[in-house]
């Protein structure tokens, strides 16, 4: 192994992250998504047979294909800003002007350094200043950066950032609780450990208010 994958490999271990933006190319979008299929086809196609399978199995033979689809259309299609949530908001007529929770918003994303899940809960709040966004904006911002390859602490970040440009607000939080399986399944296999990454703007970042949001999210709803 050279020197830079060696760097490269203990980076990728330690998950740390260096940039708040998706690391993408500017000439990203330039190619079709079907062509990009095809290509990625052959990839799969490649790394396969170089494992010694052998592709006429029927069990393997529609594997490439199937693959390719689900990396550009669905597990990563949120690197397509094509597919960003429409940023539509509501007044807030009725004046509430206390601490919105959403919880528990369900995340599944790819590790950008092993290309495997990670899959948790994410936890969003924002103090409206005259905006307010319906309920399942929140969960589709959060899927929509949780569709590509991920670090989690970037993907919290960016959640934050797009809530505070839609309700033009600084007063927006992120916590998320997520297991990768990177670690979980391989590497040291602990099985238990998760991830929690937070991000606090605004006035989240007030220790009455930031504690009042970490209260609700701890709150064990029934019903
Ligand atoms: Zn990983």
């Amino acid at each position: 192994m050279c020197k830079s994958d060696a760097f490269h490999d203990e980076i990728g271990d330690d998950h740390i992250s260096t940039n708040d933006h998706t690391p993408l190319r500017a000439d990203a979008f330039n190619m079709a998504d079907d062509e990009k299929i095809a290509l990625i086809k052959k990839d799969v196609e490649s790394i396969l047979t170089t494992l010694g399978m052998d592709l006429t199995d029927d069990s393997l033979k529609g594997t490439p294909n199937r693959v390719a689809k689900m990396f550009v259309k669905e597990i990563f299609g949120g690197l397509n800003p094509a597919k960003k949530p429409s940023a539509s908001t509501f007044d807030n007529k009725y004046k509430y002007n206390e601490m919105l929770v959403e919880k528990n918003i369900v995340v599944y994303s790819t590790c950008e350094h092993h290309l495997l899940p990670i899959v948790g809960r994410a936890h969003v709040a924002y103090i409206s200043n005259g905006k307010v966004v319906g309920l399942s904006k929140m969960n589709r911002i959060v899927d929509f950066y949780a569709k590509r390859p991920q670090v989690q602490e970037r993907l919290t970040i960016q959640i934050v950032e797009e809530l505070k440009r839609v309700l033009g607000t600084e007063d927006v939080a992120c916590v998320i609780d997520a297991k990768h399986l990177c670690v979980n399944s391989r590497g040291i296999r602990d099985i238990e450990s998760s991830t929690v990454t937070a991000e606090f703007g605004g006035a989240f970042k007030n220790e009455i208010t930031r504690r009042e949001f970490l209260d609700y999210i701890k709150l064990d709803t029934q019903f």
